[in-house]
C-alpha cells in the first residue's frame, strides 16, 4: 500500500456502468494531481484495469451480480441491489483502508452509491457526493420522496429552466413509479442531503440558474469542476475495447464533412429502428462513422440486422465500429457533427470540440440534456423518431444547410468558454481549489 499523499488520503467508490467509470476516474486523476493518495473501490462486475492507472489503488468489492442482470434489469432496481450487496464489504473495505492509512480525508462516491454516505457518517468521515449526470438532474432530488405532493418544480421561474420544461420530466418521474423507484429516490435524497460537498462534471456557465436552484435546496457546497476530461485527458477507462481503425477512416474524409454517430453504452433500439436508423444514413449521402455497439439491437449479437443493400449502398461513405474512441473522433478535423443518445459524459465532451449535435434522447436525464442542448444552448436539433426521412433531413439540415452553419458558430462559442473556464483563476479551476481546501481542511 502507497503512504498517504501530501493532502490526504480519499477514497473513491464507483459503480459498474462505463458512463459512471469515466468521470470517477478522471476525478480520480485530479485529485490526485493535487496531491492526495487514492484508492478507487469498485464492484467485480465492469472493473477498470488498474494497469491503466498506475498512480491509483484498486481496491474491487464482491456485488454478486451478473452480466445479464446489467442489461435486463432497471436502473433503479439495479442502483439497490447494487447498494444491499455492496454496503457490507464496502464497510469491510473503507474500514481496512481507514487502518491501514490511519487517516482518511473524505469518502467520495457515485451518488447512485449512496450506502457509501451511511458508512461515511458512521464512521464521522466526511461524505462527498459525485453527480456523473448534470447539475440540473439534482433538482429533482428534493421532489423524489413527495413526488405527489409538492409542486416544487412550478415554483422555478427562471426563464432558463421554463425553456427546458422540467415540469414535463417532472411528470414523467411521477408516472406510476415503483417501489425500486420510490426506495432509489429516498435514498439518493437523504445522500446527497447529508454530503459534505457535491461535485458535478459542468462548467459554471452551462448551469448557471440550475446550479443557484440547487444550491437553495441542499446544504453542501456544490463543485462544477469539469469539463473532467480536459483536466485528466490520458485517463483511459473504456470497458470495451476501442477500435482504431475508424481514426485511419476519417483521416481520409474532408474536414467538417463526417457524422459521428453514437447512443452510448446502455441505450439500445430494435431491428426497425436499427433499419430506419441504417437507411437514414444512407440516404443522407453524407458521410458517417456509426459505433454499433455488441448488445446496440435488441435479439442481435452485433450487426447481423443491417438490411440488405446497405452496405453495397454507402460503401466506403460510411465506417462501422463496435466503440470507438470517442474523445479523439469527436477532436478530429474530419468531423462535422454529432449524432448522439445526449449522454451528459457525450455531451461535455462535444461541447469542449464546439460540435453541433443531433440529439435521440432514449431514457432518464438524455431528455434534459437533449433541451439543454438544442433549446437552451441551441447546439443542437432534436430527432423524436427513428425514422428514415426524418433522419435524412435532420441530417442534411445539420452538416448541410445554413442553419447547421448557426449552430455551429454557437457550439464553437461554448468551445471557447468551456476553455476559458479552466484557465486559472475562472470558474472549474477556481471551484477545484475551493474543493481541494475544503477536504484538506477538514
Ligand atoms: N464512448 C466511447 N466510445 C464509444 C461510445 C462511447 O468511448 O464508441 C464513451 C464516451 O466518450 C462517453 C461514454 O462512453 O465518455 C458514454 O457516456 P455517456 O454519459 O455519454 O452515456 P451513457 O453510456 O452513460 O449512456
Amino acid at each position: 500500500m502507497e503512504k498517504q499523499g501530501k493532502s490526504g488520503h480519499l477514497v473513491l467508490v464507483t459503480v459498474p456502468f462505463q458512463g459512471h467509470i469515466t468521470p470517477m476516474l478522471q476525478l480520480a486523476t485530479i485529485l490526485r494531481s493535487k496531491g492526495f493518495s487514492i484508492t478507487v473501490v469498485h464492484p467485480e462486475l465492469n472493473s477498470p484495469n488498474p494497469s491503466d492507472h498506475p498512480e491509483i489503488t484498486f481496491v474491487s468489492i464482491p456485488d454478486q451480480l451478473t452480466k445479464s442482470q446489467l442489461s435486463d434489469t432497471d436502473v433503479a432496481s439495479l442502483t439497490l441491489i447494487l447498494n444491499r450487496n455492496c454496503a457490507a464489504p464496502l464497510q469491510h473495505c473503507i474500514n481496512k483502508i481507514l487502518r491501514s492509512y490511519g487517516h482518511i480525508a473524505a469518502v467520495v462516491y457515485d451518488t447512485l452509491m449512496f450506502c457509501a454516505q451511511t458508512i461515511a457518517d458512521n464512521l464521522r468521515l466526511p461524505g462527498i457526493t459525485l453527480r456523473t449526470c448534470s447539475a440540473t438532474t439534482l433538482l429533482f432530488f428534493p421532489v423524489f420522496p413527495q413526488l405527489d405532493e409538492k409542486d416544487f418544480i412550478s415554483e422555478i421561474e427562471s426563464p432558463e429552466l421554463q425553456v427546458l420544461q422540467l415540469q414535463r420530466f417532472r411528470s414523467l418521474l411521477s408516472q406510476s413509479p415503483t417501489e425500486a423507484t420510490m426506495e432509489t429516490r429516498v435514498a439518493f435524497t437523504k445522500a446527497v442531503g447529508r454530503s459534505s460537498a457535491i461535485i458535478v462534471n459542468s462548467m459554471e456557465f452551462l448551469e448557471q440558474e440550475a446550479l443557484s436552484k440547487v444550491k437553495e435546496y441542499f446544504p453542501a457546497p456544490i463543485f462544477t469542476i469539469g469539463p473532467f476530461h480536459k483536466l485528466a485527458p490520458m485517463v483511459c477507462s473504456s470497458l470495451l475495447a476501442e477500435d482504431d481503425k475508424c481514426i485511419s477512416w476519417l483521416d481520409k474524409q474532408s474536414p467538417k464533412s463526417v457524422i459521428y454517430v453514437s447512443f452510448g453504452s446502455i441505450a439500445s433500439i430494435d431491428r426497425r429502428e436499427l433499419m430506419e436508423t441504417a437507411w437514414g444514413l444512407a440516404n443522407s449521402k453524407e458521410p458517417f462513422l456509426w459505433v454499433v455497439r455488441p448488445g446496440l439491437v435488441r435479439g442481435s449479437e452485433w450487426n447481423e440486422l443491417l438490411p440488405n443493400g446497405f452496405r453495397e449502398s454507402v460503401g466506403e461513405r460510411g465506417c462501422i465500429v463496435k466503440w470507438a474512441p470517442q474523445k479523439q473522433v469527436l477532436a478530429h478535423v474530419s468531423v462535422g457533427g454529432f449524432w448522439s443518445h445526449g449522454g451528459w459524459n457525450s455531451t461535455i465532451e462535444s461541447i469542449c470540440e464546439g460540435l453541433p449535435m443531433i440529439c435521440k434522447p432514449f431514457f432518464g436525464d438524455q431528455h434534459v440534456n437533449s433541451s439543454y442542448i438544442c433549446k437552451v444552448w441551441k447546439i443542437g436539433l432534436e430527432l423524436h423518431e427513428l425514422e428514415r426521412g426524418n433522419i435524412e433531413k435532420t441530417i442534411k439540415r445539420l452538416m448541410v444547410d445554413v442553419e447547421g452553419n448557426e449552430i455551429r458558430k454557437r457550439a464553437m462559442d461554448l468551445k471557447e468558454k468551456a476553455a476559458l473556464s479552466l484557465i486559472e483563476g475562472c470558474s472549474s479551476i477556481c471551484s477545484l481549489h475551493d474543493l481541494t481546501n475544503q477536504i484538506s481542511s477538514a
